[in-house]
């Protein structure tokens, strides 16, 4: 099987594997593992923050944004395809007692400055107020959407305005700074805090970074206890997630056998794929008469893993696990499958 469901069931390499065998680790929750220490100290560093926070997973790091910028009862400002409200159980509501206040941003992916301003409530007598607005980048429901740095800036400045802090879903944001040739710091310096994945792209096993000020990080240390996740000897798969923070230029592979596969589906009549900015590729199988459902279970059984993604879209993503051979075997095996 050609495995493009997601860019997260990469296997570890064996340098990977090696670093985790060779960890120097101790008690991370009394602060005494060497190697997580160095994957904050670098992970911090790579995005231009005082401090990160390694957590198990992107959802956590989120929900530990969320809860750590907020208090209960705030609003949450956020574009209604976010990851945070569709995929995260509505753990803003279940974790952190947040109203959420949905926008819908398009294309651009993030709220405009003038939605922004729509849209952030000042607290009174019977108003909650704002208590952060959350960004996406890249945005993954929108079909890996670079968002530049303009964009990121204009949202963020209108929410600091009111005093609001803003957060960054960068799941995917080491994709939006390769596409967009920029500095992932940069990326970064409009928002107050950011959480990343190692174990998308970058081919970790495990875990993922929240980075903010030294302040918030502390705050945020608390939070992950809260949430069970102070992890002990972490140094085990923190190590791997150091060698991951090696493989951000390597994106640039994903990114182009991306859009060779997008170019191979969009050229099979009654496929329509738009030029993909990232990893992710969105296939359009209306035309084919094939609902996302249906043209996801026919690239299965041709030996092309992939996931239905709305009533007729289907997301491809490509990864470190898939070469571009494989990238023309598969539009090979979907252009037969549907002959
Ligand atoms: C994958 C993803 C997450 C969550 O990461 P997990 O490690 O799977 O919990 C959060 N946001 C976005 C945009 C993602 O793509």
């Amino acid at each position: 099987m050609i495995d493009l469901r997601s860019d997260t069931v990469t296997r570890p390499s064996d340098a990977m594997r090696e670093a985790a065998r060779d960890a120097d680790v101790g008690d991370d929750v009394y602060g005494d593992d060497p190697t997580v220490n160095e994957l904050e100290r670098r992970a911090a560093d790579l995005v231009g923050m005082e401090s990160a926070l390694y957590v198990p997973t992107g959802t956590m790091g989120n929900q530990i944004a969320a809860r750590t910028h907020t208090d209960r009862g705030q609003e949450i400002l956020v574009d209604d395809q976010a990851h945070v409200v569709k995929w995260e159980l509505g753990g803003l509501a279940q974790l952190s007692g947040l109203q959420v206040r949905t926008v819908d941003c398009g294309e651009r992916a993030v709220p405009t400055p003038e939605q922004v301003r729509a849209n952030l409530v000042d607290e009174d007598l019977h108003r909650p107020g704002t208590g952060l607005l959350s960004l996406e980048n890249t945005h993954n429901s929108r079909g890996g959407v670079a968002v530049p740095v303009a964009h990121v800036e204009a949202a963020a400045e209108a929410a600091h305005d009111r005093d609001v802090p803003v957060h960054l879903d960068g799941a995917r944001v080491f994709n939006a700074a390769v596409a967009l040739d920029v500095d992932p710091a940069d990326l970064v310096a409009p928002v107050d805090s950011v959480m990343f994945c190692l174990s998308k792209g970058l081919g970790a096993p495990v875990g993922s970074m929240l980075a903010g000020s030294e302040e918030f990080v502390a705050r945020a240390r608390r939070t992950r206890k809260l949430l069970g996740g102070g992890m002990r000897q972490a140094g085990m798969i923190a190590a791997p997630g150091l060698c991951a923070l090696d493989n951000v230029d390597r994106l640039a592979d994903d990114h182009a056998n991306a859009r060779a596969l997008a170019d191979g589906l969009d050229g099979i009549q009654g496929l329509s794929v738009p030029t993909p900015d990232t990893n992710v590729v969105v296939v359009d199988s209306r035309e084919a008469g094939l609902t996302g459902d249906e043209f996801a279970e026919r690239c299965t059984d041709a030996g092309v893993g992939c996931g239905a993604f709305g009533e007729y879209t289907t997301r491809f993503c490509t990864n470190w696990d898939v070469s571009r051979d494989d990238v023309d075997e598969a539009v090979d095996r979907i252009a037969s499958t549907l002959a």
